[in-house]
């Protein structure tokens, strides 16, 4: 016994909302009356808890759990067992952030700050903290997933997805970080030294070990990348029955590149032609590969005629590389054809990384900390068009958040204790 390696113990800290401090302090009094509000919480959010795999308890607590209470930090703290699989939860007060002396009121404020890109320093000044606690605080919330936390909020794993590399820098060293978006939401920020597609490879496997965890028949049916190589050998690796597309945008923006030494004026002529030939394609309901084959060697025979032979061979070298790839766009509706929304993304990250470079070192918590900024951009409301005010990310894609201040459900939804409920409770 002795010598068997200790499992290491899952968190089952759950953050429980209690309205007011004042509550919380008169059930403290009261253990039948405090197992009653939690239980009363649990249902009005329609979560489960995270049992032992053993447990025949039905996945929630009930009127006759064990509880008992412990002072942590100045603090008194209710645990409950669960009488079935003797699993404890230990019961957060939403005004206390796990094992941090920090008040949620600060830390609300410079994560918010932080999300709008206001520096680490600068942050630090608003709450009267130290950068470093800032850093440890995004890094606490990245410990949990973001398939964990997007599927509590019932949004369904993404079967049409967007893939591409952030660059970014690390000290001097150039760093990428793996991302997976669908819509509004981000599903995976990784972190690689590597741009190989090993290296994308083993990125992208995290979040789908994390999809697999949740749903074992989990498939990716369509994935959208710029045609970069590590990204699509690594999406073929991982997801080999997905249809790959490259982005249209990208590929309009490309083509200018491939006509170096031609006037600006001409390239763009060029361009809008190859934009007006994409748009129509995208217009008409069925397209034939033979149909997209045939324009595409009209266009470069066109800028044969233009510009001259060698670019018209240069592009229609690219076309014959990326053709299969807009072609899987132009016959997939459901195929996302641009990959706008993950720039958008990209961009929002790129800002904080950089208010952050000085934390950004080599024996950092990388993972987590990303994973930490992920959760607040798939979170805190943003307002880009009327009809989505006040929503955040998950909202917007359909999710449901388990209240309406962002903060608590941060902290609602990164606590360990709670998982997944596939059916509402018939209670
Ligand atoms: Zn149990």
């Amino acid at each position: 016994m002795g010598q068997s390696a200790k499992p290491t113990r899952q968190n089952r800290t759950i953050t429980v909302d209690f309205q007011e401090p004042s509550t919380y302090l008169q059930l403290m009094n009261d253990g039948k009356a405090f197992v009653e509000f939690v239980f009363a919480f649990l249902l009005s959010l329609g979560f489960q808890l995270a049992h032992k795999a053993t447990c025949t308890g039905g996945g929630c607590l009930t009127r006759h759990s064990h509880y008992a209470r412990i002072r942590l930090g100045g603090l008194t703290i209710w645990r409950i067992q669960c009488t079935s699989c003797k699993a404890v939860f230990t019961v957060l007060p939403h005004f206390v952030l796990r094992y941090r002396s920090m008040r949620p009121e600060v830390a609300r404020d410079v994560l918010l700050a932080t999300h709008g890109g206001l520096s680490l320093e600068l942050c630090a000044v608003i709450g009267h903290i130290s950068p470093m606690a800032l850093y440890r605080l995004v890094c606490a919330f990245g410990h949990q997933s973001l398939v964990g936390v997007l599927t509590r909020c019932g949004l369904p794993l993404p079967t049409y997805i967007l893939a591409d590399e952030q660059h970014s820098r690390c000290l001097t060293e150039r760093v990428y970080l793996p991302t997976i978006v669908r819509g509004r939401v981000l599903w995976h920020l990784g972190y690689s030294a590597s741009k190989s597609a090993a290296a994308f490879t083993e990125s992208y496997g995290v979040f789908q070990r994390a999809a697999l965890a949740h749903e074992p028949s989990y498939q990716v049916r369509g994935a959208l990348t710029d045609g970069f190589d590590s990204t699509v050998s690594s999406m073929r690796t991982l997801f080999p029955g997905a249809r790959l597309g490259f982005c249209l945008r990208h590929a309009l923006n490309k083509l200018p590149a491939k006509l170096i030494g031609v006037s600006a004026s001409v390239r763009q002529g060029l361009r809008s032609q190859f934009h007006a030939l994409l748009h129509r394609c995208r217009q008409r309901k069925s397209l034939r590969v033979v149909a997209l084959g045939q324009r595409l060697r009209h266009c470069a025979d066109r800028i044969a005629t233009t510009v001259g032979e060698a670019h018209g061979e240069r592009v229609r070298q690219w076309f014959q590389n990326k053709k299969a790839g807009w072609y899987t766009v132009l016959a997939a509706p459901q195929m996302p054809a641009m990959s706008t929304v993950l720039d958008q993304a990209h961009n929002a990250i790129d800002r904080k990384l950089f208010a952050m470079k000085g934390f950004h070192h080599p024996s950092g918590s990388q993972a987590a900390f990303l994973t930490g900024l992920a959760h607040l951009y798939n979170l805190i409301p943003y307002q880009r068009r009327a009809k989505n005010a006040g929503l955040c990310g998950v909202q917007v894609e359909g999710g449901r958040v388990p209240t309406s201040d962002w903060m608590l459900n941060l902290q609602i939804l990164t606590s360990g204790g709670y998982q997944y409920a596939p059916d509402p409770p018939n209670h």
